[in-house]
C-alpha cells in the first residue's frame, strides 16, 4: 500500500514543528504510520528544527550556520512515527491509541442510507470522526464552510474524478461541493477532520441538514 495523495506540506511542516491542533494531528499521524514518503518530509522538519535551535542558541550565528545546517539535513534523521504496515484487521498505530476496543465498540451513529459515522474527538467546532460508508453509496453532495481532511483507512473512493485508496488523504474547503462515492465491492472506511460544520446541498440535503450532528 502506497498513498499516492499527501497532506498539503504546510501540515507536514507543521505536525513537524509540533504546532498543529491534536485532532489533525491524528490525522497527519495516521497518515505518517502508512506513508513512508511523508515520514521522510517530517523527519526533514524535525531535523531542520532542531538544528536551527541549537545553532541559534548563541546570540550570534557563525557565518557558515548556513551551510552547518544543510549538512545535517544529509544526516538521516529519526523518524517520529515508526512505519509498520497495518495488519487488515486492526486500525493504524496512533488512532488505535484513541480506540482500544476497536472499531466494534463505538457508538456508530446512522447519517443516512449506508453511511454511518462516529465523532472521536471535538474541540470547539472542529471534530474528528470516522466515518464507514457502504460499497457502491456515494455521499449526499456538500459543501463545507471550513476545510475537511479524509484519510482513507480500508477501502477507497472516488471524489470529482479522482480515486482514493488506502493511506490516501482527500482535501476539500469552502469552495468545494461534492460527493464522494465509495467503491464497489467493499465498504470504505476514512478519518476526517472538519474545521466547521458541513453544509448540504441539494434538496436531500436541505431536508436532512438541520437534523444531522455534522
Ligand atoms: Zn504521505
Amino acid at each position: 500500500m502506497t498513498a499516492v495523495s499527501h497532506p498539503p506540506d504546510d501540515l507536514l511542516m507543521a505536525y513537524g514543528a509540533g504546532s498543529l491542533d491534536e485532532l489533525t494531528a491524528v490525522l497527519v499521524a495516521t497518515h505518517l504510520s502508512l506513508c513512508p514518503h511523508c515520514c521522510a518530509e517530517v523527519a526533514l522538519v524535525e531535523a531542520m528544527g532542531g538544528a536551527l535551535l541549537e545553532d541559534l542558541a548563541p546570540a550570534e550565528m557563525a557565518d557558515n550556520a548556513l551551510a552547518a545546517i544543510l549538512k545535517r539535513l544529509d544526516e538521516p534523521a529519526p523518524r517520529r512515527v515508526p512505519v509498520a504496515p497495518a495488519r487488515s484487521d486492526r486500525l493504524p498505530g496512533p488512532l488505535s491509541d484513541y480506540l482500544p476496543g476497536g472499531l466494534q465498540a463505538l457508538a456508530w451513529k446512522r447519517l443516512g442510507r449506508g453511511i454511518e459515522q462516529v465523532v472521536l474527538l471535538r474541540r470547539d467546532a472542529a471534530k474528528l470522526r470516522l466515518l464507514r460508508i457502504g460499497a457502491g453509496v456515494a455521499v449526499p453532495a456538500h459543501g463545507h464552510r471550513g476545510t475537511e481532511l479524509t484519510l482513507v483507512l480500508r477501502g477507497g473512493f472516488t471524489d470529482l474524478g479522482r480515486h482514493y485508496g488506502p493511506g490516501d488523504v482527500a482535501g476539500a474547503d469552502v469552495a468545494t461541493v461534492h460527493s464522494p462515492a465509495a467503491d464497489d465491492g467493499e465498504a470504505c472506511l476514512c478519518l476526517a477532520v472538519t474545521d466547521a460544520p458541513l453544509r448540504l446541498t441539494g434538496m436531500l440535503g436541505r431536508l436532512i441538514n438541520p437534523f444531522l450532528d455534522l
